[in-house]
């Protein structure tokens, strides 16, 4: 920003004191939280806390119509088939889907599910001998195991499916965009990406994959640690994808819930295969409380809320000598050209050169941080061995970072 575009200071300082307030009377929402004054929850990328809001829409649901769904002939089974339903109408909706009576929503457990999901019922079907697709290597192990799986069934039945890496650059954790273009092929059928690793928190710009392979290549997106962080529209032109999963229990939703978002405009309709049963009402009923939260609340705002922690937190252990920040050098360095929010989306994993993990969690703790210092599920790489993460999510202040900082300083 020049300076003719900068605010004058004085707004600039209403401005933070407005969204400091904002903040405030977010997190005054979360009882979890609120009841340890002296705990500060860093872990939100494992999973979120509940707001009120969600824990009062599971208690009035199974107080009120527990039943099951698109079974009954009496009120609670009817008003239970018409939560299912319009909660697959409100994930379309917080999603901003422009052709709702074209695309699909798929409830499941989670992200893990249904990347699993997509691969089995989807994927398998539309592939044929000698097709290509494109999965990250270095991501979360959700987003891998389900594309391998789907080739040993296609192999199975005799069909050969080449399954590339996803090129990445060398140190950043970033996909590397131009390498990628080069592997792309009149073969290529199907890339999986991420839209926020969940090790490094660098925003994966989906968009340079949607241009490096061209407008007819489905796309599918592990939105496990962008939704419900910062907007995720993936019909926009920005972003362009075919497939959003995502775990409602990370988006402030009940354990257990999580969806799959089928475009259904690029390769066949998504048609989970088989019967379904069941479907977790309770979890269902969270997550379309928690979709209505966040949506009040503004996932643009909750992004800068974080993004501006994440900064805080980057900028200064960036110049602590003993801790290495793991990927993305060059957009976290703290004179980065980079604006804060499109650094880091409040995730930031970090190693101490002679504390080992374990210890550094057991101290932090002793400390009150909940934090993440064991394996970080990453598929194929050992960068994240020995390193803490700290996740973070809009009822997280900064007074929790300076005290984090305060403890992570006195161990230099
Ligand atoms: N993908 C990413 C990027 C994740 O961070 C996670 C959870 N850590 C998953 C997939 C799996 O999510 P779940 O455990 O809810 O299935």
């Amino acid at each position: 920003m020049n300076d003719r575009a900068r605010p004058p200071a004085g707004k600039q300082r209403d401005q933070a004191d407005r969204e400091a307030a904002w903040q405030r009377e977010l997190r005054e929402q979360f009882p979890i939280v609120t009841a340890h004054p002296e705990s500060a929850y860093l872990d939100s990328a494992a999973t979120s806390q509940k707001p009120r809001a969600v824990l009062d829409a599971v208690q009035t649901y199974l107080t009120t119509s527990n039943a099951n769904a698109g079974r009954g002939t009496y009120p609670w089974a009817n008003r239970t088939t018409d939560l299912v339903e319009g909660t697959r109408e409100r994930v379309k909706e917080f999603l901003r889907d422009p052709e709702p009576e074209r695309s699909t929503v798929h409830f499941t457990s989670g992200t893990t599910e249904g990347l699993r999901t997509v691969a089995r019922d989807w994927l398998v079907p539309y592939l044929s001998d000698g097709d290509e697709i494109l999965v990250p290597f270095a991501d979360h192990r959700a987003n891998l195991d389900p594309w391998l799986e789907a080739r040993r069934l296609l192999a199975e039945r005799g069909i050969d499916v080449r399954v590339r890496a996803l090129p990445r650059q060398e140190v950043s954790g970033d996909y590397d965009h131009r390498a990628l273009a080069d592997l792309v092929g009149p073969r290529t059928r199907f890339v999986a990406a991420t839209h926020v690793h969940h090790v490094y928190g660098g925003d994966m710009n989906v968009h340079r994959v949607r241009a490096a392979v061209g407008p007819d290549v489905p796309i599918c997106l592990d939105a496990a640690q962008s939704v419900g962080h910062l907007p995720v529209e993936p019909a926009d032109p920005a972003l362009d994808v075919d497939f959003v999963v995502f775990s409602g229990h990370k988006s402030m939703a009940l354990p257990g819930s999580g969806a799959v978002w089928a475009r259904n405009a690029r390769g066949p309709v998504f048609r989970p295969a088989g019967w379904q049963g069941t479907p977790n009402t309770a979890g269902i009923a969270s997550l379309r409380a928690a979709l209505d939260w966040l949506d009040a609340a503004g996932p643009g705002r909750i992004a800068r809320w974080t993004a501006g922690l994440t900064t805080r937190l980057t900028d200064r252990l960036s110049r602590l000598g003993p801790y290495e920040i793991l990927g993305c050098p060059v957009s976290l360095a703290a004179d980065s050209v980079l604006p804060a929010d499109q650094r880091r989306h409040g995730i930031v994993t970090f190693r101490h050169h002679d504390i080992p993990s374990d210890d550094l969690g057991f101290i932090l703790y002793s400390h009150g941080f909940m934090v993440r210092a064991d394996s970080l599920c990453q598929a194929g790489t050992a960068a994240e061995e020995g390193s803490v993460r700290v996740s973070l999510h809009v009822y997280n202040t900064v007074e929790e970072i300076d005290r984090l900082l305060a403890v992570l300083t006195s161990l230099t």
